[in-house]
């Protein structure tokens, strides 16, 4: 290349990102390959986060970790690839009260290491910057909040029995059976934006909702005083990718949880639900039929195919979200 030559990485964009998990892995695999990794600051949920054999569990930092470091297991999901099952499959075998929370080796480094820093004083935001650190990590990791917020369900059981459970008992330990009557994210009225989360979603030059469950990953976020004002602040400049892709969610739960947020689980019943938030909606090829309902309401669409099967696909939903944000991409 030429002095002159176009890089398509040199446009000095910031940008924000609002994630869960897997979804949100995969897309941002695709983000840092269209933005450089160093402007790009991700708000990751921590409403699923739970104590394990007394370690702090991040599930969703530690998905968006693995999946930029390239160490997740695509096909499974979560955790990193190539790991085995043997501390768990031993704590099973004592009996331990937390085994039915699959924890593979190398993830259990990782919970061992964030939980002596947070006993040595560390904050959630600090010893998430030192993982990610570790990690090779260029793109800016931050917990939504350092205080605890806990995502519960209220749920019925199949005898019709009430049960308030933690988001991870009631998806991972009783594997999503039971009937969902009400989602709540206990401590968030209390908690503090995690420093640099209002601060990023303020000055970046556009906001992305990642294709991450609405209620039980981007939810949490939203319910962190000062974030829902943020965005509404800077409203056209944001935007996001439907993680419901003709009528159903591509893995996970959101087909069970929308329902129960009076949520139609549709790409427009999502951008509905984040009316006034969103300047831009990112819909899939399969939902083209739903762009006029989404734009009388002020939202610019654009429709893509939008599965991502590879980083390839990831940069190309990432440009299309950046674009309909409104930020060169
Ligand atoms: P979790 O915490 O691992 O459940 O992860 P997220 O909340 O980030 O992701 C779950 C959501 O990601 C589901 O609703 C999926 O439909 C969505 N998702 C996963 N892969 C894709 C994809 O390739 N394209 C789109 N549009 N959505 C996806
Ligand atoms: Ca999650």
């Amino acid at each position: 290349m030429g002095p002159f030559a176009h890089d398509d990485k040199i446009t000095p964009v910031h940008v924000a990102a609002l994630a869960g998990g897997v979804g949100a892995g995969k897309f941002l695999r695709g983000l840092v390959r269209a933005v450089p990794a160093e402007r790009v600051t991700v708000v990751v949920n921590t409403g699923d986060d739970i104590r394990v054999h007394g370690l702090h569990v991040a599930p969703d930092l530690d998905s968006v970790t693995y999946w930029l470091a390239g160490v997740a297991d695509r096909d499974r999901g979560w955790g990193r690839s190539g790991e085995t099952f043997r501390a768990t499959g031993e704590l099973r075998a004592l009996g331990a009260a937390g085994a039915w929370f699959g924890l593979g080796d190398l993830d259990l480094a990782t919970h061992l290491f964030r939980t002596g820093l947070i006993d040595q004083g560390a904050t959630l935001s600090e010893a998430t910057a030192a993982i990610a650190s570790r990690f090779g990590i260029l793109a800016r990791v931050l917990p939504m909040s350092d205080e605890t917020v806990t995502t519960r369900l209220g749920v019925l059981d199949e005898a019709g029995r009430p049960l308030d459970l933690h988001f991870q008992e009631y998806w991972v330990r009783r594997g999503g059976r039971d009937r969902v009557k009400n989602v709540r994210f206990d401590g968030a009225d209390r908690a503090r934006a995690a420093p640099g989360v209002l601060e990023s979603l303020a000055g970046a030059d556009a906001v992305l909702f990642c294709p991450s469950n609405p209620i039980a990953s981007i939810g949490p976020i939203l319910a962190v005083p000062g974030v829902r004002d943020a965005l509404a602040r800077r409203r056209t400049s944001v935007a996001g990718v439907s993680p419901i892709v003709g009528g159903a969610p591509l893995r996970g739960m959101a087909d069970r949880l929308l329902p129960a947020a009076g949520v139609e689980v549709s790409a427009a019943g999502v951008a509905e639900h984040y009316e006034g938030l969103l300047g831009g909606w990112v819909i899939d090829e399969r939902d083209a039929a739903m762009a006029a309902r989404i734009r009388v309401r002020g939202v610019r669409v654009a429709v893509t195919d939008s599965i991502m099967v590879d980083d390839g696909a990831a940069e190309r939903l990432a440009r299309v979200a950046l674009r309909v944000a409104g930020a060169p991409a």
